[in-house]
């Protein structure tokens, strides 16, 4: 297969690796000259486990090519895969990048093409883009198709060629037939092909989204109520993953859900419901509760420092909104770290995918480039993200301060051996 892959970020950057591994002629286009520039030099423009490996590797065998000549990748290619950013604009998924690529695959429909979503866009898009495409005119020349991606940063390339399901949506027993047999190595290996129909497929990707926002928000809450009643969250995660029915994962207690997909695919899902007069309510209370979470978040550390925040050294280890991945979109440190900013704190932050841009206009934000660096002679230590090198550290020999304290958002410590070793430990709902 031509494959023309329409944004080369997180999402269309793995897909288009992937998808060149599996044998197929891939184009990755994207607007941004210098992403194109630095991958057609071997340089990858993101942070992403085993990715640099695949592009160099596809991009040697000549399956993988980078270009920011839209119209000529568009015509040489048999699927477009439109992988763009769908940011949120008033709580609305904000189109205008896929409305962008798609009035530049009407100009160049000079054959019989599928096009893809694989950026997730709301219910109705794909009958707003055959619109666009002219159906009466050009109605043997192309297919949409809805195929949501489910991958997670930090475990793309895994997610991408191993995925729980392929979910298709079209009515097209052509086009079905074509993204199947694209997906054919990746079915063999047991993940699921699901087809369904195309505005299904659309709704999928929102109410999976949304669904574990939901469950994020609800053990963060439970975390709450245990903290009250001297109960260890950790022991409520496992004792209710272990049904079947609820499943183990998305159960850790820590900071409100961030990154680039659930805080602004839960807002859109909510705007598309109201659209068709629906109310859900169950999705609105989540994103209130993880509003709240990162102001309850930001009280517990002024309560852990006895109010008291000026000229309090306080160090971040990770600032992402998770670890395996620097995408900063949407992370709690982002609301949390200026606050203390604010209240004349002294942030120092450790972060192993290296200096953050969104930090860089604040006085009193330091990046440092270790970890010794960062929590010697800190007031307090916070861990906000639970990257391997952060599991087993000897927190007395790191900051050298007596009365130092530690915040674990992530539960990565035993409470119990913090207390033997005599350090002001805090932690998560336990
Ligand atoms: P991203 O911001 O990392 O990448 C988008 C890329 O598209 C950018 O490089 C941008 O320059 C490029 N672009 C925008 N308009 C363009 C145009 N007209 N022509 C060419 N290039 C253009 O975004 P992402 O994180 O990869 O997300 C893409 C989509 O996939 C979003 O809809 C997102 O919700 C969805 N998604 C993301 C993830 C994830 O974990 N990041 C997972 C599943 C789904």
């Amino acid at each position: 297969m031509r494959i023309c892959v329409i944004g080369s970020g997180y999402v269309g950057l793995v897909s288009g690796a992937c998808f060149s591994d599996l044998g197929n002629n891939v184009i990755c286009v994207d607007k941004d000259k210098q992403k194109i520039n630095n991958l057609n030099n071997g340089i990858i423009p993101i942070y992403e486990p085993g990715l640099e490996e695949l592009v160099l590797k596809n991009k040697k065998q000549n399956r993988l090519f980078f270009s920011t000549d839209i119209n000529n990748s568009i015509k040489k290619s048999d699927i477009i895969f439109i992988c763009v950013g769908t940011p949120t604009k008033n709580n609305k998924a904000d189109l205008r990048y896929v409305f962008k690529a798609v009035h530049n695959i009407k100009k160049n429909l000079n054959k019989y093409k599928i096009i893809v979503t694989k950026s997730t866009v709301p219910v109705t898009t794909g009958d707003k883009i055959e619109k666009i495409l002219n159906l009466k005119k050009n109605e043997k020349k192309f297919n949409v198709v809805s195929n949501p991606e489910f991958l997670r940063e930090g475990e793309a390339i895994r997610d991408f060629l191993y995925p729980d399901r392929v979910v298709i949506g079209t009515d097209s027993k052509k086009a079905n037939n074509i993204m199947r047999n694209l997906y054919i190595p990746i079915i063999k290996k047991r993940s699921r092909y699901f087809q369904t129909s195309r505005r299904a497929a659309e709704l999928i990707k929102y109410a999976s989204n949304a669904f574990l926002a939901t469950k994020i928000s609800y053990i963060n809450e439970i975390a709450n109520l245990c903290e009250k009643s001297n109960i260890d969250v950790k022991e409520v995660s496992n004792g209710i993953g272990l049904d079947q029915r609820i499943g183990e994962r998305f159960l850790r207690a820590g900071p409100g859900y961030g990154g680039s997909c659930f805080p602004k695919d839960t807002k859109a899902l909510v705007t598309t419901a109201n659209k068709f007069n629906t109310d859900l309510s169950i999705v609105k209370t989540v994103i209130k509760s993880n509003n709240n979470r990162n102001k309850l978040l930001t009280s517990k550390i002024q309560k852990i420092m006895n109010n008291n925040l000026k000229n309090k050294i306080i160090t971040f280890l990770g600032v992402t909104f998770k670890a395996g991945t620097d995408d900063m979109r949407e992370s709690s440190s982002l609301k949390i770290i200026p606050k203390l900013v604010n209240k004349g704190s002294l942030i120092r932050y450790y972060e192993p995918t290296g200096v953050k841009k969104e930090f860089k206009k604040f006085k009193n934000i330091k990046y440092c480039l270790n970890i010794n660096e960062a929590c010697k002679y800190s007031d307090l230590l916070i861990i906000h993200t639970e990257w391997n090198e952060f599991k087993q550290l000897n927190f007395k020999n790191l900051v050298r301060k007596n009365n130092f304290k530690v915040y674990d958002m992530r539960n990565l410590y035993s409470p119990d051996v913090m207390k033997k070793n005599k350090i002001n430990y805090f932690c998560v709902g336990r």
